[in-house]
C-alpha cells in the first residue's frame, strides 16, 4: 500500500489562518485587516540602501551568522535601548526573520519529549515549531480583558521536563506588554528549574501610552539563559524582507548557529546590508518615536470605528492589533464571526482561536490589524458601520459561512 504523501508531523497543520484569511479577503473584495502586514511603504532610506547594496554586487552568501555590519548594528541598538552590552562576534546570529530564529532556537534546545511552556493565546507558528522539534507544548492561559496569567498556573507548568518557555512581548494577538513583575516571576521560575527563555520581541518598537518594553534577558540572572528574537519586519514595515536575529549568550549562540547553518545557511545579503543602515540611523533620526506616534493615530482610528459598531474593544498597549469582543452577538465562535465579517461586511479579521491549542477555549473575539494607511482604515470604518446596521436588523444573516 502506498504511504501517505506527508510525514506524521503534518497532521493537524492545515494552512495558516493568515494565508486563509488573505485568500478569502481577495476572493470577496474585502479590506484586509487580517494578516498582519503594513499596506504602506517602508522608509526610503532602507530601500535606497538595498538598491546600493545590489548595485555594489553584494550578491553572494553572507557569513552564515550574518554580516558583521548588521550584527554590530543589532548589538549597538540593543545596548542603547535596553542598557545591556551585546558582543556582536559571539552573541548575535542573523536569521531569516524571527520565524527562522525560533525554529533554529527550538531545534538547538529541545530534545524529543521536552516540554516548552507557551502563553496562550500564542502566535500560531509556536505550536507547529515546538512539535517539529519533538517538543511537547505546555500552554499557560492569559485571561481577557487584560491578559494576565495566574502565577500558580505558571508555576505548576514548570517541572523536570521543562526545557524552555516562550514569552512574546509586546504580544500578538492581545497587545499585552508583559510587566516587570510578570517577567520577574518567569525569570525566577527559569532559574529555579534551569529553563531557557526564548523571547519574541518583534513588536518592541510599537508601544502605546506609558507602556515600556523590558527584554527578559536584561533581568538579573537571565542573560545566560535567554534567547532574544527580533526582526526588522514590523519595525521598518518590510515584513517581506525577512531579516531577523537572535541575541543570546555565547554558549546559546553557538547552539543556535549550529542549527541555523543547516536550516538556511544565511539570509539575503543586500537586505542585511540595508537593515544595518536602517538600524544605524533609526534611534538618532527619531524614527522609532515617529513609528510609535503614527501607530497611535492608526490605533485610535480603528478603535473608534470598532466601537461605533457596538463592539467593545480590548486594551492594546503594544503591537499593531486590536481585539474586538463579539460575545453576545449570537455567533457560535470566532471563526463564524470572521467568516461573516469577510463575506458580508467586507472586512477581513483573524479569529484568535488559531492561537489556541484547543480552539474551543477561545473567547469570541476578532483580531483587526491597523498597520494600514489611514485611507484603508477609513474605508474599513465605513464598511464596519454597515456591520452595526446588520447587527441591529438582520441577526439571522449570521448563519452565513
Ligand atoms: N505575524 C503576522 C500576523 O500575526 C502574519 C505572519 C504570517 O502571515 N505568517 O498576522
Amino acid at each position: 500500500m502506498a504511504r501517505a504523501p506527508g510525514a506524521r508531523r503534518l497532521e493537524g497543520l492545515g494552512v495558516t489562518i493568515f494565508s486563509e484569511m488573505t485568500r478569502l479577503a481577495i476572493a470577496h473584495g474585502a479590506i484586509n485587516l487580517g494578516q498582519g502586514f503594513p499596506d504602506f511603504p517602508g522608509p526610503d532610506l532602507v530601500k535606497e540602501a538595498a538598491v546600493l547594496a545590489i548595485r555594489a554586487d553584494l550578491n553572494q552568501y553572507a557569513p552564515s551568522h550574518g554580516l558583521p555590519r548588521l550584527r554590530q548594528a543589532v548589538a549597538r541598538a540593543f545596548e542603547q535601548s535596553y542598557g545591556h552590552p551585546v558582543d556582536p562576534e559571539v552573541e548575535v546570529t542573523v536569521t531569516t526573520g524571527a520565524t527562522e530564529g525560533l525554529h533554529a532556537a527550538l531545534l538547538a534546545l529541545v530534545d524529543p519529549g521536552d516540554e516548552v511552556i507557551v502563553f496562550e493565546p500564542f502566535y500560531d507558528a509556536y505550536l507547529a515549531q515546538i512539535r517539529f522539534a519533538g517538543g511537547v507544548p505546555r500552554p499557560v492561559t492569559l485571561w481577557p480583558p487584560d491578559w494576565r496569567f495566574d502565577p500558580n498556573e505558571l508555576a505548576a507548568a514548570f517541572g523536570p521536563r521543562t526545557r524552555a518557555v516562550i514569552v512574546n512581548t509586546p504580544h500578538n494577538p492581545t497587545g499585552k506588554v508583559f510587566t516587570h513583575d510578570e517577567l520577574a516571576l518567569v525569570a525566577a521560575l527559569c532559574q529555579e528549574y534551569d529553563v531557557v527563555a526564548i523571547t519574541d520581541e518583534v513588536y518592541d518598537r510599537i508601544l502605546y501610552d506609558d507602556a515600556v518594553h523590558i527584554p527578559l534577558a536584561t533581568l538579573p540572572g537571565m542573560w545566560e539563559r535567554t534567547i532574544t528574537l527580533n526582526s526588522t519586519g514590523k519595525t521598518f514595515s518590510m515584513t517581506g524582507w525577512k531579516v531577523g536575529w537572535a541575541i543570546a549568550s555565547a554558549p546559546l549562540t553557538r547552539a543556535i548557529r549550529a542549527t541555523h547553518q543547516f536550516i538556511t545557511f544565511a539570509t539575503a545579503t543586500p537586505f542585511q546590508e540595508a537593515m544595518a543602515v536602517a538600524l544605524e540611523q533609526a534611534a538618532e533620526s527619531g524614527y522609532y518615536a515617529e513609528l510609535a506616534a503614527a501607530y497611535a493615530e492608526r490605533r485610535a482610528v480603528l478603535h473608534r470605528a470598532l466601537e461605533a459598531t457596538g463592539l467593545s474593544v480590548l486594551p492594546c498597549r503594544g503591537s499593531y492589533f486590536l481585539l474586538a469582543d463579539a460575545s453576545g452577538l449570537g455567533f457560535p465562535d470566532d471563526v463564524s464571526l470572521c467568516r461573516y465579517l469577510v463575506t458580508e461586511v467586507g472586512v477581513a479579521a483573524i479569529p484568535p482561536s488559531a492561537f489556541y491549542a484547543d480552539p474551543a477555549r477561545a473567547p469570541v473575539l476578532a483580531r483587526f490589524c491597523f498597520a494600514k494607511r489611514l485611507e484603508t482604515l477609513q474605508a474599513a470604518a465605513e464598511r464596519l458601520a454597515g456591520f452595526a446596521g446588520m447587527n441591529a436588523s438582520a441577526p439571522s444573516a449570521r448563519s452565513v459561512g
